[in-house]
């Protein structure tokens, strides 16, 4: 098919036809559909239901230093599950913190600790004279905008690249302000892209030389093991080790959890960081809990085992979602390939799909689909303050409803593009 913007005005009016006549009906069937969260599904969800399992009221429950895990104590986390996190992460153990449910938790704490606090001794962000800055790759999480936004810290926008952030950009920005105090990054499989950062881009993370002593990398390794091929994976450099052959060993802080491994919100999370970074946060922690949840660190490990268990654990998930990202990509392409109307990544992990509309239409699409029963991510929801200066981003998430049901939405998805795209270039 020609793009649409070659076509005349009285063909486009007559494919709109067909498409409202096709709305009209996909509307009739009074579709529920939500592709708005990345959520794991339910059949995800019971690939761990074993978990449940490694633990009862028989079970021997002290941990391999001797602790009994239904007591109070060890703030750092049981050493058998400080191995597990530290090898998810690619860390050494003397690297890693086992923190609670949540990685989002410990990266809002993060940013808390140093507004009140300070980073490693430095003056706590809030006292400083201005507002202090962060660095935004867009598209990107919409969760991360929302703890800058939520402590008054400034956003700036930084394109993201096939290749990760634009380091040109980067370099400049970090190295010439010392109120820009951090970046927000999702370096494997990113959200919403599904893009990994090159072998450049993390060494010239490495290699950054701040204007602030007490600038950080945010390192959201969500997805650091969510592949959805076997034979066709990305691969990252470990950035802490990269930082510490930089002579730039403070400078990253990476989050971790096992959210999308076993249970989103009864999972475990840690940070990994230089022995001064982690000292840092230990002295702020001592005050926060008598430690962490040892029972669910301990139920982890023994379902796990290690990180072959992982991995092995992670192909089952990799099996329930490929079909979905395949069905929404095959329904894409066939119905807007070749259009002019979009663009959309492919993954070969994380949990998304980016798609990117004609400028100004976004909003629209959501809005459209909405009509016929399908809930998309907030247009907007990928960009700081909500705001996307083009209009154009829409993030497809495709793991939570079942094929039969992605394929309805997927369908309302493109009749919404076709319908708000037509108007656009007719207006
Ligand atoms: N980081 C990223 C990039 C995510 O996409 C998500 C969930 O969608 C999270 C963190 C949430 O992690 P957690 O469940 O560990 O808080």
């Amino acid at each position: 098919m020609s793009g649409y913007k070659e076509m005349s005005k009285e063909q486009l009016l007559h494919e709109k036809d067909m498409l409202e006549q096709k709305f009209k009906e996909v509307q009739d069937r009074n579709l529920k559909l939500d592709m708005s969260r990345g959520k794991p599904s339910a059949a995800q969800l019971n690939l761990s239901n074993g978990m449940m399992d490694v633990l009862n009221s028989t079970s021997d429950m002290v941990c391999e230093s001797g602790v009994d895990c239904r007591n109070y104590g060890v703030m750092d986390g049981i050493p058998e599950a400080r191995k597990l996190l530290a090898d998810m992460s690619e860390v050494p153990e003397k690297n890693i913190l086992i923190y609670g449910n949540s990685s989002l938790n410990v990266m809002f704490d993060t940013v808390a600790r140093a507004m009140v606090m300070g980073v490693c001794g430095h003056t706590p962000w809030s006292k400083l004279d201005k507002p202090v800055k962060f660095l935004c790759p867009v598209p990107g999480y919409d969760r991360h905008f929302g703890i800058t936004e939520f402590f008054g810290i400034e956003m700036i926008n930084v394109p993201l690249l096939p290749t990760g952030p634009d380091m040109d950009m980067v370099e400049e920005l970090v190295s010439s302000d010392p109120y820009i105090k951090g970046i927000w990054c999702v370096p494997k499989y990113s959200n919403p892209t599904g893009n990994s950062y090159s072998d450049e881009t993390v060494l010239r993370f490495a290699h950054l030389k701040p204007a602030a002593p007490d600038f950080r990398i945010f390192w959201d390794n969500a997805y650091s093991i969510h592949h959805l091929y076997d034979d066709d994976q990305d691969v990252i450099l470990e950035l802490l080790s990269e930082c510490e052959k930089a002579g730039n060993p403070d400078l990253v802080y990476k989050f971790i959890s096992t959210s999308k491994v076993s249970f989103p919100g009864s999972g475990i999370a840690a940070m990994a960081a230089s022995e001064a970074n982690l000292a840092d946060a230990r002295r702020y922690m001592n005050y926060q809990t008598i430690g962490h949840d040892k029972l669910n660190q301990l139920r982890h490990v023994r379902f796990f085992k290690d990180m072959d268990g992982m991995h092995e654990h992670m192909k089952k998930h990799a099996a329930i979602l490929r079909p979905k990202f395949e069905a929404v990509l095959s329904v894409l392409d066939k119905e807007l390939g070749g259009l002019e109307i979009g663009s959309w990544s492919r993954p070969k992990g994380g949990y998304f799909i980016s798609f990117d509309a004609m400028p100004g239409c976004a909003k629209a699409i959501v809005a459209k689909a909405k009509e016929a029963g399908v809930i998309m991510t907030k247009a907007g929801a990928t960009y700081p303050y909500g705001k996307d200066p083009q209009d154009s981003n829409i993030r497809i998430a495709p793991s939570f409803p079942t094929p039969e049901e992605l394929a309805a939405a997927a369908e309302v998805f493109v009749l919404s593009v076709k319908l708000v795209s037509i108007d656009k270039i007719l207006e």
